[in-house]
């Protein structure tokens, strides 16, 4: 439904929709599914802000139909985009089954971003699933999806929530939401998986230069722009992947539907942060072997990267033996680089400058001495940061004593100053993460109508690298009773 009559259209929409433009099988126009009685939850004014978006001339009435999709500004095109997806490693036709993509926004500044209704109805694609979403799993993706923003990891935004005034039926009978979800990109090692399961080299192609002119036009004179772009998302992965090892989140689902070429986390679902270190945590009610587990998800990135690998294989050369090296060669580079790239991250959160040939042991033995204390992995760098953290008992030991000697004596060493080690620590350890038993808290009350926690909890993860000691509750690992954290998917 377009009304554009309404002052919906006051927001100051700039509307460009190219991936609607492409070929039949990469889309079906698709409008939201009207819900019954909307009602606005939340809006991100911080984020409306970066989009060059004004929504505070438009009624509350009205900013509910708009982010319910009942009512579409002019110049968006709704479509439902195809993908496909290994889910636990089996591969699945899958596509947009519950979301839709509003349009394509550019900022005054001519950046693009997708505008995407999930839990919009059903499409096409939806498969056995009704379209619809629930309240606490879009609410949880809007707070995961922020404080992974100020936590400066790439990531998919939350513009609004509205309830949908329907029920959805899971496990239990819930309230239905619509979450208005901002991405540079909607396209996903899954769309290429689609794409090049229906064999035609054209639409191949098409993805391919499409993908490049939108987000790396910088490749888009390369001799091999394929091989290129295989490069350009094992860096993007990498990098992505060693941010979320930074500060302990956990994906939970890293399906190859659930990987985007642009670079961002996306699809906010079992995701959880570790609290005490334990590198096999796993949060997924679903993940019974560990499939996503904190120390596995590097593994499982060069996995999806392979399985992209695998998709340009025919734009990387004509001769397939050829096409199979070069790609070969790009990935062989993968753990290397991880690596690399791992321990100067590990450095930075340890405050040490330089690089010494026994770092990564230094790292190790705190990790290991972690992982046996059941120290909170957040925690033990703040208290290194001599920062006020709840409960400190657990470092209360030689042991720890021991290797914090050694430590001390490491930070010094290539002629650091104390202050220029903490001034790196600062910006690479959190003080805030999203933490489960809050969020949950947050959650429970706000599905009870009651959002003060919630707004609470949105403000003081969006500064994550500085707390106050009125932040305290906000920083300590879940009482002992509340370790069995578990989270759900198809939510
Ligand atoms: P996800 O686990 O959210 O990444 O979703 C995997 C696939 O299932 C995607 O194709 C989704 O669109 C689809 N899906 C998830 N939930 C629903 C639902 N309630 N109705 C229809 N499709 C769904
Ligand atoms: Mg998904």
């Amino acid at each position: 439904m377009t009304n554009s009559n309404i002052d919906i259209d006051k927001a100051g929409w700039s509307f460009d929709n190219t991936y609607s433009k492409l070929p039949d099988d990469f889309l079906v126009k698709q409008a939201p599914i009207p819900v019954k009685s909307p009602e606005l939850i939340i809006i991100n004014k911080n984020l409306s802000k970066d989009l060059d978006l004004d929504f505070t001339n438009i009624s509350e009435e009205n900013l509910s139909q708009l982010f319910s999709g009942n009512l579409l500004p002019t110049g968006s095109n709704s479509i439902a985009q195809a993908y496909a997806g290994h889910q636990f490693g089996h591969f699945t036709m899958l596509g947009d089954g519950r979301a839709v993509l509003m349009g394509e926004h550019l900022s005054k500044t001519k950046e693009r971003f997708d505008i995407q209704f999930k839990g919009s109805g059903r499409t096409p694609y939806s498969r056995s699933g009704d379209g619809r979403a629930a309240l606490g799993p879009m609410l949880r993706e809007y707070i995961i999806s922020e404080a992974m923003h100020f936590l400066k990891i790439p990531t998919t935004r939350s513009l609004a929530v509205v309830k949908t005034g329907e029920n959805v039926i899971r496990n239990q009978i819930s309230k239905g939401a619509i979450l208005t979800r901002v991405a540079l990109g909607h396209i996903r090692v899954g769309t290429f998986q689609y794409i090049a399961a229906k064999q035609n080299i054209n639409d191949l192609k098409t993805l391919t230069n499409y993908t490049i002119e939108k987000y790396y036009p910088n490749i888009k004179s390369s001799k091999n722009k394929a091989l290129e772009l295989l490069n350009v998302l094992i860096e993007k992965q990498t990098q992505l992947v060693i941010d979320w090892m930074r500060v302990g989140f956990i994906h939970g689902v890293m399906n190859t539907d659930n990987m985007s070429i642009s670079g961002e986390t996306i699809d906010y679902g079992p995701c959880a942060f570790m609290d005490l270190y334990d590198p096999k945590t796993v949060f997924s009610s679903i993940d019974q072997l560990g499939r996503y587990a904190y120390d596995n998800q590097p593994k499982i990135t060069k996995w999806n990267l392979i399985r992209f690998a695998e998709c340009l294989i025919p734009l990387i050369s004509k001769n397939e033996d050829e096409a199979i090296k070069l790609a070969r060669d790009a990935l062989d580079k993968f753990e290397e680089n991880y690596e690399t790239k791992w321990l100067n991250m590990m450095r930075d959160k340890l405050g040490l400058y330089g690089e010494d040939k026994d770092d990564k042991d230094l790292i190790f033995e705190l990790l290991n001495w972690m992982q046996k204390n059941k120290a909170d992995y957040t925690n033990t760098f703040i208290f290194l940061m001599q920062k006020v953290i709840k409960s400190s008992e657990v470092y209360n030991n030689k042991e720890f004593d021991l290797w914090k000697i050694k430590w001390i004596k490491r930070l010094t060493l290539f002629g650091s100053t104390h202050h220029k080690s903490m001034v790196l620590m600062n910006s690479s350890n959190p003080m805030i993460i999203p933490r489960n038993h809050k969020i949950e808290e947050a959650l429970t009350l706000a599905n009870q109508g009651d959002l003060t926690l919630f707004n609470k909890l949105i403000k003081i993860l969006s500064n994550p690298y500085k707390a106050n000691k009125s932040d305290l509750e906000f920083m300590s690992s879940p009482p002992h009773n509340d370790r069995q954290y578990q989270t759900f998917c198809g939510t």
